[in-house]
């Protein structure tokens, strides 16, 4: 952060990162479109029904040929993982190759991949014959040094039978099934590089490799940062995703009511499991997703921000949401202050002038939704205040028993009154009170 024109950069970034982010944590869980609805709409029941053996036996040999395929990758056998993909199809088979060429370069310390559910695909059943077979396969992975536990992620294939063995012939045809991040992943479009600087690994577009590097070190900068101000551990293990096209593991980089903001960047949690389209299981970690649009021109402290909620998404699901994203401003704030000729004092102004006085109670979902500038404001002073009030590693511990225990309103109001002395509402007016 040495350029001139931070001030100018700060002011710039305080509106950005203001509105960012908000996707975040809770939003994650959202799935996409039910799957039930399409399923539904595709549904014309098969000519050819199986019978329950029959449809079991398919599945087993196409769980082993999947199973062969996760081998090839994890053994660096090109040949092996192309091995069943149709060769009368050049297109296919090439993009196949480059998915393998990617998957090589994210070292994965496991990998599996299994059949799930299936459905009827009248269309491709007319183009490839009887035999033809649409699944969803779950992709099953851990990425070395980064993910600390297995994460899933789905993908639609087609395969038929010939010559007595199955052959892939479609990888993208029913991609419209699939979970939100299904086949979006960043190893699913274009060659990537892998920049890894510490523990930040940065995902680009292959002939963007200065960018990754620039971002790598904006990256580790922001995770330092964290570190500083967050004291609940985190090893800072982070895979940012900075890739060219905008469907990668977002589509929607805008967000609220009405006129809506654009997002500088998501992080985008990973849960232990992933079926039939909606995540399920504990929170495992978290990506963060850069908005193309954006990826050239990133504030290190917006990306402070998102980094404090993947150092705090694994500890649990239930934060309000006016606890997860004050910190991740609270931590962004004093990051930016942390360089002396900074400020973010303009922000406070605005606050204690235009956001505090119609403080009312603290911001949920709708109130982010309605005006994230002010829901964020907000926000960050009740952090402010906590810390104020407590000391940091009392809001940590806050957070924490929240994350964990705050399944109701009322769990929520215990806990918050037996960390703080105050029940919602004596919080709010303090909040509302406090000038900073
Ligand atoms: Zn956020």
């Amino acid at each position: 952060m040495k350029h001139p024109r931070r001030w100018v950069a700060a002011a710039a970034a305080l509106v950005l990162a203001g509105t960012a982010g908000v996707v975040a944590v809770r939003q994650s869980g959202d799935g996409g479109p039910p799957a039930g609805s399409t399923a539904a709409a595709l549904g014309n029941p098969s000519a050819h029904e199986l019978t329950d053996a029959e449809q079991k036996s398919r599945q087993r040999e196409v769980d082993l040929l999947l199973g062969k395929r996760a081998a090839a990758v994890l053994k660096n056998d090109p040949a092996g993982f192309l091995a069943a993909v149709d060769p009368k199809q050049p297109k296919l088979v090439a993009r196949q190759r480059l998915l393998f060429t990617n998957l090589r370069k994210f070292g994965f310390g496991s990998l599996t991949f299994f059949t799930a559910d299936s459905w009827p695909t009248p269309k491709l059943t007319e183009k490839y014959g009887p035999t033809t077979f649409s699944t969803r396969v779950m992709m099953r992975y851990q990425i070395a040094g980064l993910d600390p536990k297995p994460v899933q992620t789905d993908l639609g294939y087609t395969f038929v039978r010939r010559d007595n063995l199955w052959v892939l012939v479609e990888d993208g045809a029913t991609d419209e099934m699939l979970s939100r991040d299904g086949h979006r992943q960043p190893w699913d479009f274009q060659e990537v590089a892998l920049v890894r600087r510490g523990k930040v690994v940065v995902v680009v577009g292959q002939r963007e490799l200065a960018l990754g590097q620039k971002i790598a070190q904006v990256s580790e900068d922001a995770v330092a940062a964290v570190r500083r101000h967050w004291p609940r551990g985190w090893n800072g293990s982070v895979l940012v995703v900075a890739m060219p096209e905008p469907q990668v593991m977002a589509t929607v980089w805008t967000s609220g009511d009405g006129r809506g903001w654009t997002i500088a960047a998501k992080a985008v949690t990973l849960y232990e499991g992933e079926q039939l389209g909606k995540p399920s299981g504990p929170p495992i970690g978290s990506r963060i997703v850069i908005n193309p649009a954006l990826r050239k021109d990133l504030d290190e402290d917006l990306l402070v921000h998102e980094m404090t909620h993947v150092a705090t998404v694994p500890i649990g699901p239930m934060v309000p949401l006016w606890l997860s994203e004050g910190l991740a401003e609270y931590v962004r704030c004093r990051s930016v202050e942390d360089d002396p000729e900074w400020t973010v004092d303009p922000y406070r102004r605005t606050v204690r002038t235009k956001y505090l006085p119609g403080l009312n109670e603290l911001p949920d979902r709708k109130a982010f939704d309605a005006n994230g500038d002010r829901a964020y404001g907000q926000s960050w002073w009740a952090v402010q205040y906590l810390v104020d009030d407590l000391g940091m590693k009392k809001v940590a511990a806050l957070y924490a028993d929240l994350a964990v225990h705050g399944t109701t309103e009322a769990a929520y109001s215990t806990i918050l009154k037996r960390h703080t002395g105050k029940t919602p509402a004596e919080l709010t007016l303090a909040v509302r009170r406090f000038r900073g």
